[in-house]
């Protein structure tokens, strides 16, 4: 399987990194080795001093397609989630300025921790789902679904062009602002509606 990423797909987000608005929405990967799940700590790696929390709703794609169109896109996938896309910031910083692939920032061991994940049918409205993330209790991100760029159809319409969809593979749909720093100690906790979904430490 792979994880497919949005990035800068809330305007809140665009302009805390001082990011220019994308025309069209920014794609990325992470390998398979990035997943973290269960609610396993992260290990904070030491090849960077300013990992960055960026809390996402995730999506998990249910058949194989490409090419989709957005109309059909919703029967694409039928499951929700959280994660959190973990970036090494300082990498990312100089990757970009130099106008480098992000991978050592982005796609690294653990650097896509997941929930487990529920029905669509659980929420009434994924167009207006609130999401947020606490750490040791406190929100640090709180976004909404309304807020975002592009919509889950419009993402899984354009992302299809590129790479074709398998069972399995994941879509995290871009984070709000309030991205930060994690500290060894720090506990993370993400929740859909309330509903708390995945909650780890950061060793
Ligand atoms: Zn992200």
């Amino acid at each position: 399987m792979k994880i497919l990423c949005i990035g800068r797909n809330y305007a809140d987000h665009i302009s805390e990194l001082n990011n220019e608005r994308p025309a069209e929405p920014v794609i990325f990967l992470k390998p398979d080795t990035a997943i973290l799940k269960d609610n396993h700590p992260f290990y904070h790696p030491d090849f960077s001093n300013d990992i960055h929390h960026e809390v996402e709703i995730v999506l998990k794609i249910n058949k194989v397609g490409k090419n989709i169109d957005e109309k059909f896109a919703h029967k694409y996938y039928d499951e929700i989630g959280i994660g959190i896309d973990f970036t090494a910031r300082d990498i990312q910083s100089k990757l970009k300025e130099k106008g480098l692939p992000w991978e050592k920032a982005k796609a690294f061991n653990d650097s896509a921790p997941i929930s487990g994940f529920l029905p669509k049918s659980h929420f009434d409205d994924l167009q207006h789902l609130n999401f947020h993330l606490e750490i040791n209790g406190n929100i640090v991100q709180k976004g909404n679904t309304e807020m975002m760029l592009w919509n889950f159809d419009e993402i899984i319409a354009e992302i299809s062009k590129y790479f074709t969809l398998k069972t399995g593979d994941l879509i995290f749909t871009g984070t709000p602002a309030g991205v930060g720093k994690v500290a060894i100690g720090d506990r993370l906790t993400a929740f859909i509606e309330g509903k708390e979904m995945i909650s780890f430490e950061v060793k």
